[in-house]
């Protein structure tokens, strides 16, 4: 059974918002509850296979979109543009690696954000951090930075729009396999790795001309399986969109695929484990530095019981110098007591820091190095590099500094737009696609 909204609250949340009116917390929890379901317990189910597979090598995860949704940047061209960036680094994954690729986006759902410090100073003015949509206001105002729990029916209708375009978008022909050159539009002549894929994807035209041509046109060259998800902070959120699955009769979270812990909220005693410990979705777990081998068992042993697999993935985010060091002992520990987990990592988290002229950034060299050391401990240890997971977007930022546009922190200034951490712009995507398939390759 699952634990009610208030034994959560008593085990002890953390990161929850501080919520002024408590009536108010009531009526938006209570509205959530009759509303319907965003994905399908069955479609989880699926998911968790796939998974599955790609923890045994059969398959390749990647995982990717904004660290923050914003409710304002929900419209169709950035849905498109995102959507349209994945299924470009999938292809490119899948054809220079030949390896099936399981696709998730960090969208629909993606929210509230965990913070550092529960408060934020600007020019000596102190006041509550910014917590995501989901919570609060970015604007640096008394007024907007007050949670308000009416933005919790804000996320759950914002999540249904975007999830109806992806759907419509990737079973209605856009993610078509003959589309592989209209993803690339505007964006050849720009760039040598646009210039890049344009020759990869004539390539695959050839390929699909001749399969049509004997006869084989399957279903998948026309549409493409796409996933949801997000890190599952608010208990408020989350528990009210659990729900009662009538065909195993199994609690399913059922406001996205895939829901994942974060750094900051993975305590064996804490309430987020306790609420993950009951549903049926495929989780993850984010693993920091901080994480010891026993940790990681523990969790794994708690959140994966019956050591089903593609139930629990671990989401490691060390950083680029620490990986080589600190990841060997965490696999060797897990894989030796036969737990069945799949790993992927975050190269992202890792590391950020803030360049000279304020801005919070990432080299994109060392994300590329924390991905190296990934597969580096894997092959030494005779384990999987099951996937990556990736803050990113479709559209041409500048807020990680390196790769092929050789941006520096000057560029930064430039256009800057995520509201919390840097994301990998276009060309960086597709850049990080292609190292990435060569690390696969030779994996
Ligand atoms: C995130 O994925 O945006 C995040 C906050 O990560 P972590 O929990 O690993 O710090
Ligand atoms: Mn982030």
């Amino acid at each position: 059974m699952i634990p009610s909204l208030e034994e959560l609250h008593k085990i002890g949340a953390s990161q929850q918002p501080t919520y002024p009116d408590q009536a108010a917390v009531d009526a938006a929890v209570a509205r959530l509850r009759t509303l319907p379901p965003l994905v399908f317990a069955g479609e989880c189910d699926e998911l968790k296979d796939k998974i599955a597979a790609a923890s045994r090598g059969e398959a390749f995860i990647l995982q990717g979109g904004d660290c923050a949704e914003t409710f304002v940047d929900a419209t169709a061209d950035n849905t498109r543009n995102k959507l349209r960036v994945l299924l470009q680094m999938a292809v490119v994954l899948t054809y220079a690696a030949s390896v099936p690729v399981v696709k998730i986006g960090r969208l629909a759902g993606q929210y509230a954000k965990p913070r550092s410090s529960d408060t934020e100073t600007r020019d000596g003015v102190t006041l509550p951090a910014y917590r995501g949509d989901a919570v609060n206001g970015y604007d640096f105002t008394p007024e907007s930075r007050i949670p308000d729990p009416q933005r919790l029916l804000e996320v759950y209708h914002s999540s249904a729009s975007t999830l109806n375009l992806v759907r419509a978008f990737t079973t209605g022909g856009y993610a078509d396999l003959r589309q592989v050159h209209a993803w690339n539009s505007e964006f050849v002549r720009s760039s040598p790795v646009g210039a890049r894929y344009e020759a990869m994807g004539k390539e695959i035209d050839r390929a699909l001309t001749f399969m049509k041509a004997i006869g084989a046109d399957p279903d998948e060259f026309h549409r493409v399986d796409f996933y949801s998800s997000h890190e599952a902070l608010l208990m408020e959120y989350e528990h009210a969109l659990t729900r009662i699955d009538s065909r195993t009769d199994e609690p399913y979270n059922v406001s996205g695929h895939f829901v994942w812990i974060g750094e900051r909220t993975r305590q064996l005693d804490g309430a987020h484990v306790e609420y993950f410990r009951h549903i049926r979705n495929p989780i993850g777990c984010k693993l920091g530095p901080t994480a010891t081998a026993d940790d990681a068992l523990a969790l794994a042993r708690k959140l994966n019981p019956d050591n089903e697999a593609g139930r629990l993935t671990f989401i490691t985010r060390f950083g680029a110098g620490k990986i080589r060091d600190g990841l060997p002992s965490l696999v060797e520990k897990v894989t030796a007591e036969g737990a069945n987990v799949a790993w992927i990592c975050d190269p992202m988290h890792g590391n950020t820091f803030e360049a000279s002229n304020g801005y919070k950034t990432r080299r994109f060299e060392d994300v590329l190095d924390e991905v190296q050391g990934f597969f580096d401990v894997h092959r030494a240890l005779g384990t999987v590099p099951a996937g990556i997971l990736v803050e990113n977007t479709g559209d041409d930022v500048t807020e990680i500094i390196g790769g092929g546009e050789e941006l520096d922190e000057h560029s930064l200034v430039h256009r800057y737009e995520s509201v919390v951490d840097p994301r990998l712009n276009r060309v960086q995507s597709l850049e990080m696609a292609y190292l990435v398939a060569e690390m696969l390759r030779k994996s």
